[in-house]
């Protein structure tokens, strides 16, 4: 089964369903990338610098022997190199061995100390992170729009950004829009008025931790539950259904290939089954009390997101 793309604000077509690759571990990546592209179809690997398995992404992609024109590869920038885009990019490009990226993405609108007590996450004494105060993401967005010029990447956009940071931090000095957002949305997680926000700006909602990451409690959720049952699909396909039913580009990690397979044609057909009255069920699930970050980090920054736990909307 073909995948389903969205065409971002340039005009670049992206798969609507990814292969998400962190806590993936090195020896097992390569072989859960070159599975999920030589075999089950996958055309979007979604990377970052931080996962520390870039290299074995790469080598993976290489031996599924399909052409690197045929494949959208997102990585991410660490927030360690907000002041160094093109140098991180480079690494980057180097780790997966490619010489462009079809997305390159702002991980996360908080920039860390390079010079801290850690390769990854630096902290002061306190315990809180060491936040580079005084840089402004501007800065880093407009180095983000030099490697877009130079070539180096098809698209660039930004990850864990809020409505807030976009409108007073970003949009006001942007010579190009960010094509995509990558947030974690799922059913206990929906952002809808993020999401809303986001397309009526042309920008492209991708979710993260879709099936709710690691001991996932989506995976017994009863509605979504019930709904699989109904038609018969399993509980993983409606929660990937439901968010590439409404566009939202999706992006599922496993390392077990029979669940590569799964998720991608379980996806699909929940995608293409479902009816508006099992969306509306599943949108108003999170409100119906379950609302819930999976993913929490805490940066020492208020970021500006609705249902963060200890920050005002
Ligand atoms: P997911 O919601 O994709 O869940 C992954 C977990 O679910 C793994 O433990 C996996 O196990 C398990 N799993 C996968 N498929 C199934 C299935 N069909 N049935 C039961 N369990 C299943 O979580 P992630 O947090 O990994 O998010 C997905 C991707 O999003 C990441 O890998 C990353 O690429 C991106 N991401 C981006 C972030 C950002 O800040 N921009 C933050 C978090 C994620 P197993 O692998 O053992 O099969």
């Amino acid at each position: 089964m073909s995948c389903p793309s969205v065409k971002l604000n340039n005009g670049v077509e992206m798969p609507i369903l990814g292969l998400g690759t962190w806590k993936s571990k090195p020896n097992e990546v390569t072989n859960a990338v070159e599975t999920a592209v030589k075999e089950k179809g996958y055309r979007h690997i979604d990377c970052a610098w931080a996962y520390g398995n870039e290299k074995e992404v790469g080598e993976g992609i290489r031996r599924s022997g399909v052409p690197r024109s045929e494949i959208f590869i997102t990585s991410k920038l660490w927030s360690m190199h907000h002041q160094c885009v093109e140098e991180a990019l480079d690494e980057t490009l180097a780790n997966l061995g490619t010489d462009y990226l079809d997305l390159y993405l702002i991980h996360w609108p908080v920039p860390l100390n390079p010079n801290g007590n850690h390769p990854r996450i630096p902290t002061l004494p306190d315990g809180s992170r060491d936040v580079l105060f005084d840089w402004k993401i501007k800065d880093t967005w407009s180095q983000m729009e030099t490697v877009l010029k130079k070539g180096k990447v098809r698209a660039i956009g930004v990850s864990n950004v809020s409505k807030r940071i976009l409108e007073t931090d970003i949009l006001p000095y942007a010579t190009v829009v960010p094509a995509v957002n990558q947030l974690e949305i799922h059913l206990y997680n929906p952002q809808h008025n993020l999401v809303n926000y986001l397309k009526s700006k042309g920008i492209v909602p991708q979710a993260y931790s879709p099936l709710g990451s690691v001991n996932s409690p989506l995976l017994s959720d009863e509605t979504a539950s019930e709904i699989a049952k109904k038609h018969g699909l399993q509980t993983p396909d409606v929660l990937l259904g439901y968010l590439v039913a409404k566009d939202i580009v999706t992006l599922p990690k496993s390392v077990t290939p029979a669940r590569i397979a799964s998720n991608y044609n379980g996806a699909l057909a929940a995608a293409s089954n479902l009816a508006k009255e099992d969306i509306e069920k599943l949108d108003g699930v999170a409100a119906s009390g379950k609302q819930r970050r999976l993913i929490m980090q805490q940066w020492s920054v208020d970021l500006g997101f609705e249902n963060w736990p200890g920050q005002t909307p």
